[in-house]
């Protein structure tokens, strides 16, 4: 490599660097040296600035992830008095007064006997740290073939071994292996694709079904767990039938499986709380994984947190089995900070009680969205949460086309200075939690601008 420029890398310099160098998520391999990505150098409230100085509205809140929104000197103070005191130290030989402070905090949000937290480096780390929670309970209990995960096609849990595992979205059944005798797959939930006809209590006793005939198929005594986003938000902001959520935690239970939710996207104020799984689907699981918004996204920080009763169950009088999980960043004290900044600051600012009253103008527009545009097959959200799929039989009917809504209605809005974040046919977004009713009205203004745009072109 030739030796690069002492200072100030030119604009141009940073874009070769980042496509010769710097290797992204979910490259594509015939593109991955070609690829120039939107580099984003500034941030305040919903609004990012690209390299270009262009504005744009933070449709997907980072990813899924900047609650708070960005820009906050608060938040920053917290950090930095936290890095000038004390930026580290070993969770396995000491503590510290963030990490101890945000794990008691965090046992007073989650429901029921919730009360054991286990911190991790992100949202992957948090979900194999509750799959290899279900291997050491069940060996610990003398039971080791109780071990098979049930996940769900469309699930997203993240990119570390197991988590990929357990993860259902197609596009993970590609080149890389997965633990896939671990693991066995529940079909589709969407409401969406259910059979004409087929009434959402109906869909829901399906889905029920699926469960109950995958547990008789495999045998309760060899099931450990069941891993469930509330809302499968990377498969398409997907919410299951109402009842399912309760309906699979009894099955769950009655087979002694644990129930996983995996409350990564929904936590920390999506949804209006700040956990879903009880006070939006009344559930309360074995564990619940967290992560994102847990400091909005402005230091990366994850966790696990644990039941008691699954506590007491994995408890050894002679101290002979030792819990081996754990990571260098355990506990971080940095982003601890950072966690209990956002904490206050959404508790200070009500911000769930904002999510709660601007929800329904937010979902109200989106619904609007589905009624007014033709090639618009499907919209869906909950909180601050939306997706726009299109119809599966667009006019301009290629299969290319069909794909790439997504992106297009994506391109379409940038250009008016809004990010949306693609899925193939489908466009998902979840803002800042602080957009205001403003705010949203001009977000839904330029994504119907969008789709008109759009509509011309699949209609020709
Ligand atoms: N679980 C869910 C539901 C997610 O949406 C994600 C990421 O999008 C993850 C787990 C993985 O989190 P991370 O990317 O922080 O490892």
């Amino acid at each position: 490599l030739a030796t690069a420029p002492a200072n100030s890398p030119s604009d141009t310099d940073i874009t070769d660097w980042d496509r010769d160098h710097n290797l992204h998520p979910w490259a594509t391999t015939d593109s991955w040296r070609t690829d120039d990505y939107m580099r984003i150098n500034t941030a305040k409230g919903i609004y990012v600035w690209d390299s270009t100085g262009k504005k744009f509205i933070d449709g997907p809140g980072g990813m899924w992830c900047v609650q708070i929104g960005y820009g906050r000197q608060d938040m920053a103070d917290a950090i930095a008095k936290q890095v000038m005191e004390m930026p580290y130290a070993s969770p396995w030989s000491s503590t510290s007064e963030p990490a101890a402070i945000l794990a008691r905090k965090i046992a007073e949000m989650t429901p029921g006997d919730l009360d054991t937290v286990f911190f991790t480096t992100g949202g992957s780390t948090a979900v194999d740290t509750a799959l290899r929670t279900v291997q050491f309970y069940n060996n610990r209990l003398g039971r080791p073939e109780k071990k098979l995960i049930m996940a769900r096609e469309k699930g997203y849990h993240g990119s570390t071994y197991l988590a990929s595992s357990v993860t259902g979205k197609e596009r993970f059944n590609t080149k890389y292996d997965n633990a896939s005798d671990l693991v066995r797959f529940l079909p589709d939930v969407n409401p969406y694709g259910r059979p004409e006809g087929t009434t959402l209590d109906q869909w829901c006793d399906q889905k029920v079904a699926d469960m109950e005939a995958l547990i008789e198929r495999e045998g309760a005594d060899n099931i450990g767990a069941f891993i469930a986003e509330p809302i499968l938000c990377s498969g398409g902001v997907i919410v299951p039938p109402p009842g399912y959520h309760k309906r699979t935690l009894d099955l769950c239970r009655k087979h002694d499986i644990l129930y996983i939710s995996d409350e990564v996207v929904t936590g920390f104020g999506r949804l209006g709380h700040w956990f879903a799984s009880e006070e939006v689907f009344d559930i309360v699981p074995d564990m619940i994984t967290c992560a994102k918004g847990l400091t909005s996204g402005y230091l990366p920080l994850g966790a696990c947190i644990m039941s008691n009763a699954l506590m007491k169950r994995m408890e050894d009088p002679t101290g002979e089995e030792v819990f081996y999980n754990g990571y260098t960043y355990t506990g971080h004290p940095v982003s601890c900070a950072a966690a209990l900044k956002n904490i206050e600051i959404m508790e200070d600012e009500d911000i769930l009680g904002h999510v709660q009253r601007v929800t329904p103008h937010f979902q109200d527009r989106l619904k609007a969205i589905g009624e007014k545009f033709d090639i618009v097959g499907d919209v869906r959200g909950m909180g601050l949460l939306g997706c726009i799929e299109c119809r599966p039989d667009l006019p301009q009917d290629t299969f290319d086309a069909h794909l790439k809504f997504g992106a297009k209605l994506d391109m379409a809005c940038e250009e008016m200075g809004l990010m949306l974040r693609p899925f193939g046919n489908m466009a998902v977004f979840s803002p800042p939690l602080i957009i205001s009713k403003e705010e949203i009205d001009d977000m839904f203004d330029i994504m119907e601008a969008g789709l008109e745009k759009l509509s011309a072109e699949y209609n020709g």
